[in-house]
């Protein structure tokens, strides 16, 4: 809950930095009619999730809130099964520019097959 510098700290320890799980997660809307309930999967309110690994209390925020939502955030394609993932190391656009990202060994988290990558291998979606 508390927030400074834009890091999330856990409500139940305060000094724990929340960990943001990888890509983005919906609330999804539904429809009351009485008692009639009818979950509507193709609309909601996107958000990103974040935990803390101590006591796994979660937080969530919207997606707009973010920079990554709105300019995109790094991603990188499996070596091994070609799907993109998330990349576990995030930044924005300008800091990407200017950086040297050689040799990261990231675990796709689709078929689990642990490879090493570059710059090149990385991008923004
Ligand atoms: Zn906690
Ligand atoms: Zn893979």
């Amino acid at each position: 809950m508390p927030i400074k510098n834009e890091k999330i700290y856990c409500i139940n320890h305060p000094d724990l930095l929340m960990k943001r799980l990888p890509g983005y997660y919906a609330i999804t809307k539904l429809e009351k009619d009485g008692e009639k309930i009818t979950f509507m999967p193709s609309s909601g309110i996107p958000v990103v999730v974040f935990t803390c690994g101590e006591c796994g209390y979660l937080e969530f925020y919207p997606a707009l809130k973010f920079k990554a939502w709105r300019e995109g955030a790094l991603y990188v394609k499996c070596k091994s099964c070609t799907k993109d993932f998330f990349s576990p190391i995030q930044m924005d656009k300008e800091s990407f520019e200017t950086s040297s990202l050689k040799n990261n060994s990231f675990q796709c988290p689709g078929c689990g097959k642990m490879n090493s990558y570059n710059k090149e291998d990385m991008f923004f979606k």
